[in-house]
């Protein structure tokens, strides 16, 4: 291909403009790089557009809607159900948290300027391990990030693009009256709960006994008891087969012959992959796996001097932190003489925002047994958080501390309940300076928070 625009060299060139290209250019041209991001669609990437923050926005919509439904419990005079009660404007609240999302899009836009990152948009391609092309134009640079992140799957099914991903729930103008939601990871989960908080009738179609099967058990588990009690009806063990128009509804098909009708959309939840494809990785003497990921070492390094990946396409630890902290480590080591500057994937804490939301950190119970066999001590609690004393309405706390050996070192801490999401940031900090169970238990409590309970387990 010729092209028609002379070429630019830079230190640092990031394919893709999210929380790991974002970050770790930024950081760069803090210590003097000359840098440039190339972004395809709107700056901040996934979370920004189409995940942890519009997601965040539903999750903070539906703890409205609870509290709303509680109110009455608290003495309060209107409650849904009762003349003038609250009804949701899906579509307003659509409109406000776009405008939220467009404002965070301006504000990256001239938080690169004031760094004086160059941001060049359209889609990136390798010419080879040096350089990259837009459109007709050729950029060279010493050192190339790829952080262009992933998306979602949409299974290989009969009729499946009649369904919509996460992506598609972001754009649903109106609410949906009957959702069917595919999937049991925290994508599903914590859209569909969103879904049925805000007046959705939603059924959860997951293909094994409980969601959430890669984290510690008891997790999934007591979330399948809270999802139920919101009236979410949950369908173990279907693995979708197809999906059929049925007049303006869908119908999903499973391989046992089973069909679910009616539903006004599907929401397809089963996964995420690596967007690679447009990268023409080759051309840089690069090779992504099956799904797209491209192989790092611990220093974010690929096979391919110079060229760097971080972040989702990495497929570590799919997380925004993550992606800003492999960024950031990144630029230190590349440009701020920081020489072993590298990200430690372990002990990541994370949340899943679900009501009651999810907290967890570090090894589940059954990998702790795994490692370390009768040397595992766990303490668990359960209760109902005090908010829950003066009405019907019940939702439960779980907690679970995993320690091991003599000295019962904290090596996993999994809480489901009201708070889990403010809590565990701080429990992260004592697993990783490696808080031990007596350190817990030497810890004055609050009273009264359910935070308390974590350490006056017994
Ligand atoms: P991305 O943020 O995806 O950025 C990649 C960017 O590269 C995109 O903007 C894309 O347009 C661009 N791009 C791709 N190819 C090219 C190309 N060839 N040329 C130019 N540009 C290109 N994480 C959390 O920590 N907390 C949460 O609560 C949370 N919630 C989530 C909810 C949902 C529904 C989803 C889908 C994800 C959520 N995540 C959450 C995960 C989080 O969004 C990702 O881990 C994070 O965005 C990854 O950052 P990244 O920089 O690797 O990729």
């Amino acid at each position: 291909m010729e092209f028609t625009v002379s070429t630019e060299s830079f230190d640092l060139l990031c394919i893709g403009g999210g929380s790991g290209g974002l970050a770790c250019a930024q950081r760069a041209a803090e210590y003097g790089a000359k840098v440039v991001v190339i972004e395809a669609g709107r700056l901040g990437g996934t979370c920004v557009n189409v995940g942890c923050v519009p997601k965040k926005v539903m999750w903070n919509a539906a703890g409205v809607a609870l509290a709303l439904a509680d109110a009455g419990e608290y003495g309060f005079n209107a409650s849904p159900g009762e003349e003038h009660a609250p009804v949701l404007d899906w579509g307003l609240l659509k409109r406000k948290r776009d405008a939220y999302v467009a404002r965070l899009n301006a504000i990256y836009a001239k938080n690169l300027a004031a760094k004086g990152v160059r941001h060049i948009e359209g889609m990136a391609r390798f010419v080879d391990a040096r350089s990259v092309a837009v459109g007709d134009r050729k950029l060279t640079a010493r050192h190339i990030v790829i952080a262009t992140g992933g998306e979602p799957t949409l299974p290989d099914l009969p009729g499946a693009s009649l369904g919509i991903t996460s992506d598609g729930f972001f754009e649903l103008a109106e609410q949906p009256a009957r959702v069917a939601v595919v999937g049991s990871g925290y994508v599903a989960c914590e859209l569909g709960s969103a879904f049925q908080e805000l007046g959705s009738t939603v059924e959860l179609f997951i293909r094994r006994d409980h969601p959430l099967t890669s984290f510690d058990v008891m997790l999934g588990k007591s979330l399948l008891r809270e999802m139920s009690a919101q009236g979410i009806t949950i369908h173990p063990h279907v693995a979708p087969a197809s999906l059929r128009a049925q007049g303006g509804k869908k119908r999903l098909i499973a391989e046992d012959g089973r069909e679910f009708p009616d539903f006004d959309v599907v929401l397809w939840a089963v996964g995420r992959h690596a967007r690679t494809q447009a990268l023409d990785l080759a051309a840089a003497g690069l090779a992504a796996d099956a799904q797209g990921y491209i192989a790092t070492d611990d220093f974010q390094d690929t096979q391919v001097p110079g060229v760097h990946a971080i972040g989702d396409v990495t497929g570590r630890a799919a997380l925004t932190p993550v992606a800003i902290a492999a960024g950031r480590r990144l630029a230190d080591r590349l440009f701020g003489g920081q020489a072993d500057r590298h990200l430690d994937y372990r002990l990541i804490p994370t949340v899943i925002f679900t009501h009651p939301p999810i907290g967890t950190i570090g090894l589940t119970e059954r990998e702790a047994r795994a490692l370390h066999g009768d040397a595992v001590k766990v303490y668990v609690a359960d209760f109902v958080p005090m908010y829950h004393a003066v009405m019907a309405r019940k939702s439960r706390t779980d907690m679970k501390l995993v320690c091991v050996g003599p000295e019962e070192k904290i090596v996993g801490c999994h809480i489901i309940g009201a708070g889990a999401e403010e809590m565990l940031q701080g429990f992260a900090v004592a697993l990783r300076m490696g808080a031990t169970k007596r350190d817990l238990d030497d810890t004055v409590a609050i009273h009264p928070t359910s935070a308390e309970e974590l350490v006056t387990m017994r």
